[in-house]
């Protein structure tokens, strides 16, 4: 039977992102953060956004854990600044179906680095680790649309 492996170029494209993570760190004025854990792999992320006006203007994330868990939050977070919340979480759901081995998802350029990620959705326990970011940014956005609703005047 042959064994599914990512290919060595996405391979590589995951390590460089591993290696130098996009965005990581705390931001000053974060609107929004959402800690999460993947106790399965022992991965963690701690995620902040700073919401205005309906978009993501900031972004930056403190965190540890395998390779795939970090280099799609780093991704991730390369992908965010200057979305409007809709389209985040429209990413969001991109991403899952990307992970639940949606074809049509994988050929969908927008995702940029993310597609190198698609050959995790053949590996079950890995995609825990790849949606751990994405799981944080949808709990993030729903914290920060319940929080503006109402305010509005
Ligand atoms: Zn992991």
């Amino acid at each position: 039977m042959e064994t599914p492996q990512l290919s060595s170029l996405y391979q590589q494209l995951i390590l460089e992102h591993y290696k130098h993570p996009r965005n990581k760190g705390a931001l000053d004025e974060p609107t929004v953060e959402i800690h999460m854990r993947n106790p399965t792999c022992g991965d963690e992320v701690k995620l902040q956004l700073r919401v205005d006006d309906g978009v993501v203007t900031e972004v930056g994330f403190t965190g540890q854990g395998c390779s795939i868990s970090q280099a799609s939050i780093s991704m991730m977070t390369q992908q965010l600044a200057g979305m409007s919340v809709d389209d985040a979480l429209e990413l969001a759901r991109r991403f899952t179906r990307l992970m639940h081995g949606d074809d049509e998802v994988a050929r969908d350029r927008s995702l940029g680095d993310l597609r190198a990620l698609q050959g995790v959705a053949r590996f079950p326990v890995r995609v825990k680790c790849a949606l751990l970011g994405f799981d944080a940014l949808q709990e993030a956005l729903n914290a920060t649309e319940a929080s503006t609703e109402g305010a509005t005047p």
